[in-house]
């Protein structure tokens, strides 16, 4: 009987943290916005760091107004700014897009050395016990590259993201030790998060990183939190509001994860 507990859930919400983000369990992912309300432009943050903070320990997105790609890798938020180069962000600062949990492993594995984004991708989803869950994905070692890049800050009109990302930096690194922080979601999560897997990287002296593009493995694992959870929380602004969502953006999507 799920139904009924969620129903609390929200009324307690409601009634306890007026306007806060809030959770039912360690084994949930909490979401600030949807992806394709981040490619549309709403680029104006929701929750502050600290509040998401509250949420979890571990995860991924950007800041306002587009400032960098977001990490939260053991209860730290890292900003990797245009220049590639990582920050330890102000947790008053807000972010428009973000997805975090409380991270702990269900199942691991160890990357073959040499395989490439393309090649993990292909062994874990037949390895997953299910597509239809999420999974959070800890990925930590060495690496012989990883690239990455990142996205500049935006003043308003904002432009749409895929508009952005034709002009993006690109980071290679090269012999490198880090953690890979993300999640692969299932393909029915379509317009609400990035279908498959969404990776952030930062360097072991959380100095560089950025959004994955490519990476190939020196000697690394892999680390899996399966959930089946997700909490999401919606802008409350007129730019949310009155934004289309209606039209299909996967192949959008695509374009800018890769
Ligand atoms: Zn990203």
């Amino acid at each position: 009987m799920m139904l009924p507990k969620i129903k609390l859930l929200i009324i307690a919400c409601l009634v306890l943290l007026p306007g806060a983000v809030c959770v039912a369990s360690d084994e949930v992912i909490t979401q600030v916005s949807t992806i394709d309300a981040l490619m549309a432009g709403i680029y104006d943050g929701v929750s502050t760091l600290a509040e998401l903070r509250k949420n979890g320990d571990f995860g991924l997105g950007t800041l306002q107004a587009l400032d960098g790609e977001l990490i939260l890798l053991d209860g730290v938020f890292y900003q990797v700014t245009a220049d590639g180069v990582a920050v330890k962000p102000d947790p008053s600062v807000k972010t428009p897009f973000a997805a975090v949990t409380f991270f702990t492993a269900d199942r691991n594995l160890r990357l073959k050395e040499g395989s490439n984004f393309q090649e993990f991708t292909e062994s874990t989803e037949k390895w997953f016990p299910s597509r239809n869950i999420f999974y959070a994905v800890k990925l930590k070692g060495s690496f012989k590259s990883v690239k990455t890049r990142s996205v500049p800050s935006q003043k308003k009109p904002y432009r749409p993201l895929a508009e952005i990302v034709k002009t993006q930096p690109v980071f290679e690194f090269k012999n490198i030790a880090g953690t890979v922080v993300g999640l692969w979601c299932p393909p029915f999560v379509k317009g609400i998060n990035v279908p498959g897997y969404h990776l952030h990287f930062i360097t072991s002296d959380g100095k560089a990183g950025g959004h994955v593009l490519d990476f190939v493995a020196a000697d690394a694992t892999a680390e899996f939190d399966d959930t089946r959870e997700l909490f999401l929380v919606l802008p409350d602004d007129n730019d949310f509001n009155n934004v289309d969502l209606k039209r299909d953006r996967s192949s959008e999507v695509k374009a800018v994860e890769k």
